[in-house]
């Protein structure tokens, strides 16, 4: 079901957004400590700095802009920062606040401090949006109500508070909404030794007995994102108790992750798809991404935030004004051979026209 609006990834193993099941099991797998909460040293580096100094001053921390592909650590960071700061953290998304009347319930049932979680904070409604910009600015909400003669307006003011927002891509933010954050930090994708040290913790809360070399084969198929790297872990886990006595050794992940269907580099049959479009219905690219939507039946949504990033990460991809183009990387790995005008630098060189 589409409950996060348009966004319906159906069961993509390698989806990285949010899963009923996720939910159930995934917790106690969220870091709740910066220590706990494995890379992204320069953002936890900031965070901790901004977070000693609003200690210090006994002020709430300035309000905080996260970006990043899905299920990079958003949520678990902001998380880590109410923790941190000693205040509870309230979360909800932008689709879910309809109405100015939604977020003023919200707001004024905060306590001084606390951390308010926006998730795909770009997806607020306009009109939220507007009543937002006083809230963060001077902590204080301007509600009018009635019409014509019977209006009338209310100044409310809130307790201090600490909003931290997360969208897949800062540029889709309107800019009076990206200017009122005073902290913006962007989340990179993981590397696979990160994402090993990920899985193997995960696997001991989880109480599987995982080999170090099996950790780095599932994380170097989780393409960088450790909401991924925990499902895969969880299913070879599945496979583990089946085929080696529950013990996940390097041979029961490869056999797990290839039944998935999902490659040495972590692509899936969408990732593939894609490619094999561009490749064979558009010669390598450039072809337009509502067209590869179109053609490959998956939103462009979904492309910008799942497919891409990745593909881009690894080199199989470039995107250019005209459109995205597939590189030579791309043509060996699925198994074509390399066009004469790839191959020299293994970049694609457009012909103007
Ligand atoms: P986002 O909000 O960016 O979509 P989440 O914060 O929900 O992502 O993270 C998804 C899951 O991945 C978390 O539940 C957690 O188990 C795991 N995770 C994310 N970042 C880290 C990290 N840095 N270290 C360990 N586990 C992480």
């Amino acid at each position: 079901m589409d409950l996060e609006g348009g966004w319906d990834y159906e069961n993509r193993m390698v989806e990285p957004g949010y899963t009923p099941e996720d939910q159930a099991v995934e917790n106690p797998l969220r870091p709740r400590t910066f220590d706990q909460y494995i890379g992204q040293d320069k953002v936890k580096e900031n965070l901790k700095i901004y977070i000693e100094a609003a200690k210090s001053r006994k002020e709430s921390l300035d309000h905080v802009l996260l970006y990043g592909p899905p299920g990079l650590g958003k949520t678990t960071l902001a998380g880590i920062v109410a923790g941190e700061l000693g205040v509870n953290l309230r979360i909800t998304s932008g689709p879910a606040i309809e109405k100015p009347g939604d977020l003023a319930a919200l707001l004024t049932n905060l306590s001084p401090g606390d951390v308010l979680f926006i998730d795909e904070v770009h997806r607020l409604p306009r009109t939220v949006e507007e009543i937002l910009y006083p809230a963060m600015e001077d902590f204080a909400l301007d509600i009018i109500t009635g019409k014509g003669q019977m209006a009338a307006s209310y100044h409310l003011p809130l307790p201090r508070f600490t909003l931290v927002g997360a969208t897949t891509r800062a540029g889709q933010l309107s800019a009076p909404l990206r200017d009122r954050f005073g902290v913006v930090l962007r989340l990179e994708l993981y590397s696979p030794p990160e994402l090993g040290k990920i899985v193997m913790r995960s696997a001991g809360i989880l109480n599987a007995q995982i080999e170090a070399d099996a950790a780095l084969e599932i994380a170097s198929r989780s393409r960088g994102t450790p909401r991924i790297a925990n499902r895969l872990l969880k299913r070879v886990r599945d496979f583990a108790e089946v085929m080696s006595g529950g013990v996940i050794t390097l041979n029961t992940a490869k056999i797990a992750l290839d039944r998935m269907e999902i490659d040495e580099l972590g692509l899936d049959s969408s990732d593939r798809n894609m490619l094999k479009a561009i490749i064979e219905n558009y010669n390598g690219g450039p072809v337009g991404l509502e067209t590869l939507a179109a053609v490959i039946g998956e939103e462009s949504v979904t492309i910008e935030d799942v497919n891409e990033p990745y593909l881009m990460q690894i080199g199989f991809l470039t995107r250019t004004p005209r459109g995205r183009c597939a590189t030579a990387a791309a043509y060996l790995h699925l198994g074509y051979p390399v066009p004469g005008r790839l191959r020299e630098d293994g970049q694609l060189t457009l012909d103007e026209g």
